[in-house]
């Protein structure tokens, strides 16, 4: 019987024909497959029949977006919500279920860091004007070259450029409303307005001593036209140099030096992508992992280092690089490799010993024996034989395995350093460079530094030649 109904589905459109309460449980139940595609296919079905029938779907989550004040009731809000979708679906099967489809989620505001620091503005070619002459702040070499830390009179929240600020708009009434009006309009129905309860907002709880973003704006202006930066390997304090100061920096690691190579400025990187994925598809790296569409080049800068402020860290951030899912496939494959080396390692120093427990008994054996009788003379000469030719073997092991190593360690050393900082810095820069990446485009800043495949001599030992994305380094 089963096999029948496999052979010979029933048609989705006789879905229709049933009440919205059992496709309701429909829905609930396809959430017990196992396999997540038959879960989703099936979801997407029932989920379908719905819709044509009630015009509303239940698999669309309702996500009410609220900006973070501890002040907010999540628990009101949800009510507030589950009375619209009430009044907007008639059908109290759906609305139950729907209700369930609910989600209150915190908004991040933007830390200190992201509104203060404005390094990636000043990373470009075009030389900017001193601004050092009438300022009182730390100078080196007769430019503004200081940080928070040394300066007297800075805030303790804006110190602390991890800080969160805290949105002066996140308990406005209309705020609240607008979100919950947001967050169901794909419903259609009926429109009423949105009833807050008085307990949506707890005024008694202490509002927290963070700034708002316009605070923190404003408070930015005294450092106009200066560069505000973060500092390597100390997150939290901001440095103030003078574009002078900076652009040289930057023209040092990047700009005038040859071991790397510019690709253009950010307007070519459409261009540049488009030779990117040719190529992507040529080397047939698709097969480790897909082209990311909607990904993007990182703009390069550099941010001094917390030791030495006179010492700067190259910066090449790619949080969205198209290739980044091959590349860490590629990472993954070479960590399989590097645990199978070290079994391998391992196996050999087991060997080792078995082969010296061996000796010692045979020793052993050897004390209580007047002299070695002829055939275990010759079985001795044959073991150390054997040991000559393992220990050639371990060596020659060794030796490749050092080699592979080392190259690997020259290719990738930089770029796995720069990765990692990269990643790092992938939350928090994320948003931050959405929007400077629109002003950047806006204004024609920035430029790019990468490499188009091909690093470490194409298929030179283990795993060059395998191309990545990063800053070119020749
Ligand atoms: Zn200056």
């Amino acid at each position: 019987m089963q096999a029948t109904t496999v052979r010979k589905p029933r048609s989705t459109t006789s879905l229709s024909s049933l009440t919205t309460n059992k496709l309701i449980g429909l829905y609930r139940t396809a959430g017990l497959f196992v396999e997540k595609k038959t879960k989703t296919f099936l979801r997407l079905k029932i989920d379908n029949a719905v819709r044509r029938k009630m015009g509303v779907s239940i698999r669309k989550r309702i996500i009410v977006k609220l900006k973070y004040d501890t002040r907010i009731k999540k628990s009101s809000l949800r009510r507030a919500t589950e009375e619209i979708i009430e009044r907007k679906i008639s059908d109290k099967s759906v609305a139950t279920f729907v209700k369930t489809r609910i989600r209150l989620v915190w908004c991040r505001n933007k830390t200190v860091g992201e509104l203060l620091h404005n390094q990636k503005i000043y990373a470009i070619e075009t030389e900017h004007v001193c601004q050092c002459a009438d300022r009182k702040l730390p100078k080196m070499e007769g430019h503004v070259m200081t940080r928070f830390v040394e300066l007297e009179s800075i805030p303790s929240f804006i110190k602390n450029s991890r800080k969160v600020t805290r949105s002066y708009k996140a308990i406005d009434l209309q705020t609240l409303k607008r979100a919950i009006m947001v967050a169901t309009n794909h419903l259609k129905g009926l429109t009423t307005p949105v009833t807050l309860l008085a307990d949506a907002i707890n005024q008694e709880r202490r509002d927290n001593a963070a700034w708002t973003k316009k605070e923190v704006n404003d408070w930015k202006m005294r450092f106009d036209r200066l560069v505000l930066a973060p500092i390597d390997s100390n997150q939290g304090d901001t440095t103030v140099i003078c574009p002078i100061l900076y652009r040289h920096a930057f023209g040092k690691t990047f700009l005038w030096n040859e071991n790397y190579e510019a690709m253009g400025a950010l307007e070519d990187e459409v261009e540049l992508l488009w030779g990117c994925k040719e190529e992507f598809a040529n080397l047939k790296l698709d097969r480790l992992g897909g082209w990311k569409p909607d990904g993007s080049l990182g703009i390069t800068y550099v941010i001094p280092k917390h030791k030495d402020l006179d010492r700067w860290r190259p910066i090449a951030p790619a949080p969205s690089d198209p290739g980044a899912l091959a590349q860490r496939r590629r990472d993954e494959e070479w960590e399989e490799r590097e645990e199978g080396w070290e079994k391998e390692r391992e196996k050999e120093e087991w060997e080792e010993e078995q082969q010296q427990v061996r000796e010692k008994e045979w020793e052993g054996k050897c004390e209580g024996a007047e002299e070695p009788r002829q055939e275990e003379l010759e079985k001795e000469e044959r073991q150390a034989k054997r040991e000559g030719v393992e220990e050639e073997k371990r060596e020659e092991h060794k030796h490749e395995r050092e080699e592979r190593q080392e190259e690997r360690g020259k290719e990738q050393g930089k770029q796995r350093e720069e990765k990692q900082q990269g990643r790092e810095r992938e939350k928090e820069e994320e948003e931050e460079r959405e929007e400077l990446q629109e002003n950047e485009r806006e204004r024609g800043y920035g430029g790019i530094f990468v490499m188009l495949f091909g690093g470490g001599g194409a298929g030179g030992g283990g795993g060059g030649g395998v191309p990545f994305f990063t800053i070119k380094h020749k």
